[in-house]
């Protein structure tokens, strides 16, 4: 990955981030903001409740009222009907006046002012006629709202009904005493037969009443964003509105339930973790490897191996490559990392695939040609490998022996393990070379150890030939040794003519390297043995 694909994913990262942490917060302060407004609502709807209970109670009662007026058997208007009214005015606290009237709205007598004539009254009250009734029920109920005529000269809620009545103070209907606490900004009874507020606190100016009821009107019974509700009764033709005051945004902030938000905001950052970390493991190096193995993308080159004495191609040497996108990576920059990581053991597996399928015809048909694979320390601790391998090319219909294993010094972390392991391979009938060789701290000892078929002599020893370094004659003692050992010897990394023909001398049997042929696709390899074979 170049430092501008880093870049573009570093601030695609940081979007990312970014819109996981904000997403879940503004949720969250959605989610506040709904509940703030359910509470509202909720605490407005038991506000409206308990202000129609009280509103039909009231009702109820002045109507119980109005009914003992009517039973009263005393003449109207006279001394003792009179008693009668106070004796029921004072005995219901909230009737503040009851009086009877004939049948033309003309008033006569009330239990503050005893009987009235219609002269001494003409100058206080400006007229003495009731106006039409505002409403009037099927059963001849009649009701004045906001009657100011009466008595006082305040303005009152009046009920009557065949010539008697009863007034009381229509604030009583709004009264919130004992009505459970919520931000309500004003409240209104309503006469739903007639659509007239009946009672409205603060007390109503035009302009609120007509406003409450437009909003009774028009407002569905509850709305959960609406700073009203509007309860109806189900006994009788009334109904409640309930306003919330308009709070201003910050009064609105602040009494926001945090709680939510907090959540919202600490998934966010939780969320934002773990798709940083999901990303980051992504981008990372071992994410990226195992991506690979996942998906598969590693190819493998073959390099021929040839015989000295004859330059005839005898196998090749299976060589995996990481295809990144539309780059090759060696595998020395990703080897170590997988053993590492514990991702070798796959690609080894994925080798070992990619060989048989495309060489598995060819070495069915050319018995006398092997490939060799290279495996790692995990590989050389269990018999993993070798089981997976014994099925593998039997189904191929290749023989064990056109299968060897390349086997370095690095792989005998444990060598009791490396040991049994490279014995059940030879067992099985894959020859096994020891790699690298003369590279290592202990290579001599391993030899001692370890009954093997063969050593290839590190690249580093052949590059010396022919010169004068100290380490120029290494490549032919280790012929030497191979020889007393009994043991094959394959020379890497041979590139000019006076090498392979001076280990050749020694007695190196086979060479690999550029002389001969850098590392070919399974077509190429094919056709070079094909060549050689015919040399
Ligand atoms: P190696 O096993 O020593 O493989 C030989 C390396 O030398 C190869 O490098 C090959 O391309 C290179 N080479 C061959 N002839 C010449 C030459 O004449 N001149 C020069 N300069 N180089 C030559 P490559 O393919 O990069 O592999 C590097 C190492 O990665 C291998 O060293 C081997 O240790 C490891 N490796 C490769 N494939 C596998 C695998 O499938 N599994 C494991 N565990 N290791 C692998
Ligand atoms: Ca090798
Ligand atoms: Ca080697």
């Amino acid at each position: 990955m170049n430092n501008s694909q880093r870049g573009a994913l570093a601030a695609l990262l940081i979007v990312i981030v970014v819109i996981a942490a904000l997403a879940p917060a503004g949720i969250g302060f959605l989610f506040a903001q709904r509940n703030q407004r359910l509470e509202e609502t909720e605490r407005l709807n038991l506000f409206a409740d308990a202000t129609l209970r009280r509103a039909e109670d009231l009702t109820r009662h002045l109507l119980g009222a109005l009914g003992e007026i009517g039973q009263v058997s005393a003449a109207p208007c006279s001394r003792p009907y009179l008693t009668e009214l106070r004796r029921i005015a004072l005995a219901h606290a909230q009737v503040r006046d009851a009086g009877a009237y004939d049948q033309d709205g003309h008033w006569q007598c009330s239990s503050l002012l005893g009987a009235v004539s219609v002269g001494a009254l003409d100058g206080v009250t400006g007229g003495l006629m009731l106006p039409p009734p505002d409403w009037r029920s099927r059963d001849g109920m009649l009701a004045w709202y906001g009657l100011a005529r009466l008595p006082g000269g305040k303005a009152s809620l009046v009920m009557g009904r065949n010539g008697f009545y009863i007034a009381a103070d229509p604030a009583l209907y709004v009264d919130s005493h004992g009505a459970p606490a919520a931000p309500v900004d004003g409240v209104a009874v309503i006469n739903t037969e007639v659509s007239r507020v009946i009672a409205s606190a603060p007390a109503a100016d035009a302009a609120a009443t007509a406003a409450v009821l437009a909003v009774y009107r028009t407002a569905p019974p509850v709305r959960d964003c609406s700073p009203y509700v509007v309860r109806r009764s189900a006994s009788m033709p009334l109904a409640v509105v309930v306003s919330a005051p308009h709070q201003p945004w910050r009064q609105r902030v602040r009494t926001l339930p945090w709680g939510w938000l907090l959540g919202g905001v600490a998934a966010g950052l939780l969320v934002a973790g773990w798709a940083a970390y999901f990303i980051l493991r992504r981008l990372s190096p071992r994410g990226q490897l195992s991506d690979a193995v996942r998906r598969h993308q590693f190819i493998v080159a073959y390099q021929p191996i040839v015989e000295l004495a004859t330059r005839r191609c005898v196998g090749a040497e299976a060589l995996v490559r990481w295809k990144y996108h539309d780059r090759i990576v060696r595998p020395d920059d990703f080897i170590p990392l997988a053993e590492n990581r514990g991702l070798i053991q796959a690609i080894t597996d994925q080798v070992l695939d990619t060989v048989l399928l495309e060489l598995g015809d060819f070495l069915r048909r050319y018995r006398e040609y092997y490939v060799s694979v290279n495996l790692s320390a995990p590989d050389l601790t269990t018999h993993r490998f070798l089981d997976v391998l014994g099925p593998a090319i039997a189904r191929q219909g290749v023989r064990p022996g056109q299968i060897r294993i390349e086997a370095t010094e690095r792989g005998f972390l444990d060598a009791e393990a490396a040991k049994d392991v490279i014995s059940a391979f030879r067992h099985a009938g894959h020859a096994v070379y020891l790699d690298d060789f003369g590279t290592g701290y202990s290579s001599l000892s391993h030899l001692q150890n370890f009954r093997v078929d063969g050593l290839k002599i590190d690249k580093s020893f052949v590059d010396t030939v022919g010169q004068d370094a100290a380490s120029s004659s290494v490549a032919s003692h280790i012929v030497d040794m191979a020889a007393t050992l009994e043991v094959q010897v394959i020379a890497e990394g041979i590139e000019r003519e006076e090498q392979a023909a001076y280990l050749h001398a020694r007695g190196a049997q086979f060479g690999q390297g550029w002389l001969f042929s850098p590392p070919l696709t399974a077509a190429e390899f094919i056709r070079y043995a094909g060549r050689t074979r015919g040399a």
